[in-house]
């Protein structure tokens, strides 16, 4: 016969069943759709969750197309790739980072090594390339052909008011070639979708990063983010991506909350650590993450004509495996059109982008 116990205990698994808990799931920026399923992969294994999250994100650091992490990343100014990078460990509740970190190709994995082998958390420069060098990382020029074009480019489109630039053929040159023309000659290989994409990024710098924020059945957590920060920025400059408690925020007690986009307004903020924080005090991931927005929309008192000038994304992974993307607005514009931002997710199938909550809605 079923009795009264047994029937209580049934109910009980029941309901738990249908509360969220610890499972296997990574969250990513938009660009992380392969880094999302190689951790997972990860993930299924039983491999670590930061060994996961670092092997994902290892994905874009390597890949010449993601202009905004890595190899091929844009370079700052004097045309020079320089990284950011953090980790953090929930289980162990470490971190590591480096910053303005040149000719490494994985800047995630020193950052880890700092984590694991130094007692500091955070190495910038000369110092950090001397530390990856000694842990073997060989040196390399992490400009390709694409990001070359498009710095050379932008220097060629700084004008002074009288229209000149010295990277241009100068007043005595022979010619007055177009910039369409002058594009053509020097790089006779570019395709014109390349060309233009080059006129683009030139005209409307952009910034670009990859998060990873993974969880496992046992409920551990991890997390990274690592980009090569603005393109055509100050050479030294550091974006929120190697701030932990920035652009990265990891509390195994809580969740895990990661930020891409403009750095400068999430260091403003502390956001992921913000993030974090709101949902320790019960907030949702959702609701963390746009308060987190909101707190960036303040620091302009709401005004919609600056803040329309950039846009940032947060993403939140609570320990019960809930999660959340939120950017500042709905999209961006693209030919007239809002494409809606997304972000990345894969909790055990095949990953798949979903749309970010929003604080502020883009007109075409
Ligand atoms: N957050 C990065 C930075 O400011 C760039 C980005 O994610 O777009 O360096």
């Amino acid at each position: 016969m079923f009795n009264r116990r047994q029937w209580m205990l049934g109910s009980a698994a029941l309901a738990a069943q249908a509360q969220p808990g610890p499972r296997n799931i990574v969250v990513s920026s938009s660009n992380g759709l392969r880094c999302c399923t190689r951790a997972m992969e990860f993930l299924k294994k039983g491999e670590d969750t930061l060994t996961a999250a670092i092997a994902g994100v290892n994905i874009n650091e390597e890949d010449p197309e993601d202009s905004s992490v890595g190899y091929g990343g844009l370079p700052n100014e004097e045309g020079v790739v320089e990284l950011d990078a953090s980790v953090m460990h929930g289980p162990t509740r470490r971190a590591g980072s480096v910053a303005s970190l040149r000719n490494i190709k994985y800047p995630s994995k020193v950052a880890r090594l700092v984590m694991e082998e130094t007692d500091h958390i955070m190495l910038v420069g000369e110092g950090a390339l001397k530390f990856a060098k000694a842990y073997g990382f060989p040196e390399e020029n992490l400009l390709t052909e694409k990001s070359r074009l498009a710095w050379l480019v932008w220097k060629r489109s700084n004008r002074d008011s009288g229209g000149h630039n010295n990277w241009t053929d100068g007043l005595d040159g022979p010619s007055k070639a177009k910039p369409a023309a002058w594009l053509r000659d020097q790089f006779p290989h570019a395709s014109e979708e390349t060309l233009a994409w080059a006129w683009d990024m030139a005209r409307n710098p952009p910034t670009g990063t990859i998060n990873c924020l993974t969880l496992n059945a046992k409920g551990e957590m991890s997390g990274t983010t690592t980009t090569s920060g603005l393109a055509w920025k100050i050479p030294g400059r550091v974006g929120d991506s190697p701030i932990v408690g920035a652009g990265l925020y990891v509390d195994q007690d809580v969740g895990a909350a990661g930020s891409t986009g403009r750095g400068e307004e999430n260091i403003r903020v502390a956001g992921a650590h913000t993030i974090v924080e709101n949902m320790r005090h019960g907030m949702a991931p959702k609701e963390a993450a746009l308060d987190c927005l909101k707190r960036i929309a303040r620091n302009y008192g709401g005004d919609q004509e600056r803040l329309a000038k950039f846009d940032i994304h947060f993403y939140a992974l609570r320990k019960d495996g809930v999660y959340a993307g939120a950017s500042l607005w709905s999209g961006r514009v693209r030919q007239g059109q809002v494409t809606r931002a997304k972000f990345t997710v894969n909790d055990g199938g095949k990953s798949r982008l979903e749309d970010c909550e929003f604080l502020l809605e883009r007109k075409s």
